[in-house]
């Protein structure tokens, strides 16, 4: 390590030692536990807020943002050294945020100067939450179909139509959201991409109850909504190329979901802790087999993900690779709560009550069937794959 980054890795482990409360060096013990922000968000406690405020104005909720935007500034190389030092004391997260993984990153290259010092500093303090206003009822995998109508009055467009599974729209500020700037145009020509406060007059939203019994989705309605011409970002009717854009971040921002959180303990241990040794090993052969091969993949899986950013910060596009990521990283988390399932047998299934924490394992082995449908169904990933990295006939 050179002596700047030497530096640069003692101070970090200074202000952490200093700013980040010994209350957020554990493992969250549920959903509850992260903080996302926003206007009406209710802190679970001060040193939560707290977390967030320093981590915020560090910069350091978007590390490797710009400064002139508030971010942190870092480099490669720094933001590796954050991370590790965040994971050495246990950090959480101080945000949880679509603004932050999906949003920011085409606001940087689609968004004018203006916008970006508009919305960019209130995303990295956690002052706005946003909704993303992509699927409607008839435009899910084949996203180009959206109908939502903007029609355009000058200094403003006026908006019609819905959107489905919109994760928290309820606690939604702002949205980003496509719409269909020209009916008449070819599908993928039609699109635009603008933002909107959730509070404007004509903007309902109703939530949609889920197989795991929460309901982070909802269905958004829009009635004759007014979104001032400044709020538009990118050319009219360029929106479909800000809007793949934008899914390359979140595919990516899916695809961790792979990847064990730091702190929580490697499943091996888990299982040893639950079903016990013999002759030093697990006492389930096929168990036994199945983590070491789930393990093995999932390091290599993190390797790869490493090999990537190093790639995109020497310029090199990720663009259908987010796809193959996504797949995977959604496929290796449904596995790993299969796994867990497994472990904890019988006892799994508890729904209710202290002892289960209300049932957390069963409701998030539930929720990872859902990996692999939102941010793009993995049929759709597996055909971008196809079409773009092996070069497949369409
Ligand atoms: C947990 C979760 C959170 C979500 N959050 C949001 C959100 O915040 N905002 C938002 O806008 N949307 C959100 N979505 C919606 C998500 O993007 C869509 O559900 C997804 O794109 C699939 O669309 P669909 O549900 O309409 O399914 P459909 O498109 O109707 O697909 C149905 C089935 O057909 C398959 N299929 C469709 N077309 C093809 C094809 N060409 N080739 C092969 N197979 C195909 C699909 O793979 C799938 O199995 C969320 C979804 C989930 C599950």
């Amino acid at each position: 390590m050179s002596d700047d980054l030497h530096t640069f890795q003692t101070e970090v482990r200074e202000w952490l030692e200093h700013n980040c409360p010994e209350e957020m060096r554990s493992p969250m013990a549920s959903e509850k536990d992260a903080c996302w922000g926003g206007r009406n968000f209710t802190f679970q406690s001060e040193a939560q807020r707290l977390w967030l405020e320093r981590m915020g104005a560090r910069g350091w909720t978007a590390p490797d943002w710009p400064k002139e935007y508030g971010g942190g500034g870092l480099n490669r190389e720094q933001l590796k050294i954050l991370k590790q030092e965040m994971e050495r004391i246990n950090a959480r997260p101080a945000l949880y945020s679509f603004g932050i993984s999906m949003l920011g990153p085409a606001l940087l290259k689609y968004g004018n100067e203006e916008q970006k010092l508009t919305y960019l500093p209130p995303i990295i303090r956690g002052e706005i939450r946003w909704a993303q206003g992509y699927s409607e009822p008839n435009a899910g995998s084949d996203l180009a179909n959206l109908q939502a109508p903007a029609v355009d009055m000058g200094d403003h467009y006026v908006l019609n139509g819905s959107k489905i599974w919109t994760s928290y729209g309820d606690f939604g500020d702002w949205m980003f959201c496509l719409v269909r700037t020209d009916p008449e145009a070819p599908k993928h020509q039609g699109i635009s991409f603008m933002l909107f406060d959730m509070q404007t007059p004509g903007v309902s939203v109703q939530p949609i109850k889920l197989i795991s019994g929460r309901s982070p989705f909802c269905e958004v309605f829009f009635e004759n909504v007014r979104i001032p011409r400044d709020q538009q970002i990118g050319e009219l009717n360029k929106g479909w190329s800000i809007a793949k854009y934008l899914l390359t971040h979140e595919r990516e921002m899916i695809s961790w979901a792979g990847l064990s959180t730091s702190g929580s303990k490697p499943l091996g241990e888990t299982a040893v802790e639950i079903i016990g040794e013999a002759g030093g090993k697990l006492d389930d052969p096929f168990l036994r087999a199945d983590i070491a091969r789930f393990e093995a993949d999932e390091m290599a899986f993190a390797l790869t993900i490493e090999r990537a950013r190093d790639e995109v910060k020497a310029g090199v596009s990720l663009g259908a690779v987010s796809s193959w990521f996504k797949f995977f990283g959604t496929e290796l988390n449904k596995q790993r709560y299969n796994l867990l399932m497994d472990i904890n047998g019988s006892e799994a299934l508890a729904w209710t009550g202290e002892a289960s924490n209300d049932g957390k394992l069963a409701r998030d082995w539930l929720r990872t069937k859902g990996n692999s449908i939102e941010g793009g169904t993995s049929e759709i990933q597996l055909n971008i794959v196809a079409k773009h990295i092996l070069g497949l006939p369409g």
